[in-house]
């Protein structure tokens, strides 16, 4: 029986066995700690009830923790180098899929109903690829998969952003974005040298869970999210400076947006990070009764 993936003599070992160095282009930082593996895992809650899909397997170590509580795991992985690496290293594990694929590119959702049952709850858990952290939580905003959980690790500095509230120095449109659709928690927070390489950034592991109801917004998702971001442009500036580049400074346009700013209470020199989610959502929905 060899010990896990995850342990650091395994790691090394299997470093060393294919001649493999961690290729910083693609983010490869591989966690060589079984703590830390095992907080994610469990922030999860991982059961045999569960389908885990996980971005960038790199040589197994996350990939083997799941698979030995999943009912099945379908990993992507854009390293062609690391397919017969994990072939061997997962090789115990009959309900392990990896796709040698760009997880920004696949059809995930075609990949995942010609793979899984779906007979079981669907999770997400990654150890990101950190160049694409925020694409990839794009990806998971735009959803168009259901996950019941989404754990992913992340740099910290990303990851105080997705919790941050109102009036903090790192909320922002991520902030606003990902409150809209999910309860945000950090569940661990991650030292640089359960990595190798050790990753210049600090990290933290977020717990994602979808919130039970939010608000319908008057616009599509994606243009109350284009209207979050407008109102961030500049963010040092006010939110009147912010909602005159959104829409236009016709003085009609003007009269009208001072209206609902008035009926809603906030004052136009607010700076953005002064409005909570549920004010963006309202303010979306009165321009949009406005005409705007
Ligand atoms: N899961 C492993 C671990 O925890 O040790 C490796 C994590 S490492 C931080 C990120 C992994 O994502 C690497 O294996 C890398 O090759 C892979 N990767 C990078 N870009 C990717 C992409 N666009 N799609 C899928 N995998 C990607």
């Amino acid at each position: 029986q060899q010990p896990a993936i995850g342990t650091r003599n395994r790691t090394l070992g299997i470093l060393n066995q294919y001649h493999l160095s961690a290729k910083k282009s693609l983010g490869q930082n591989f966690l060589d700690d079984l703590q830390v593996l095992e907080g994610i895992v469990s922030a999860a809650d991982v059961t045999d009830q569960d389908d885990v899909v996980e971005i960038g397997p790199g040589i197994g170590a996350l990939t083997e923790q799941l698979a030995q509580r999943a009912h099945q795991v379908l990993a992507f992985e854009i390293d062609q180098n690391l397919i017969p690496v994990l072939a061997e290293t997962l090789a115990d594990y009959q309900n392990v899929t990896i796709i040698n694929q760009d997880f920004l590119q696949a059809n995930v959702p075609a990949i995942l109903q010609h793979e899984l049952d779906r007979q079981h709850r669907l999770k997400a858990v990654a150890n990101l690829p950190y160049y694409i952290t925020k694409p990839i939580l794009m990806n998971f905003l735009k959803g168009a998969v259901h996950f019941e959980t989404i754990v992913l690790m992340m740099q910290k500095e990303v990851a105080n952003r997705l919790v941050a509230q109102p009036h903090s120095h790192d909320y922002g449109a991520l902030s606003v974005m990902t409150h809209y659709l999910y309860r945000v928690e950090i569940a661990l927070e991650v030292n640089k040298h359960s990595f190798i390489p050790a990753p210049k950034v600090d990290s933290a592991v977020v717990k994602l869970t979808p919130q039970d109801e939010r608000p319908e917004v008057a616009y599509s998702q994606t243009a109350f999210f284009s209207f979050v971001h407008g109102c961030f442009m500049h963010r040092r500036k006010t939110l009147w400076n912010n909602l005159q580049s959104i829409f236009d400074k016709q003085p009609a346009t003007k009269t009208t947006m001072q209206q609902v700013l008035a009926t809603m209470g906030i004052a136009p020199s607010v700076r953005p990070q002064a409005l909570s989610v549920e004010q963006f959502i309202t303010l979306t929905n009165e321009f949009h009764k406005v005409g705007l």
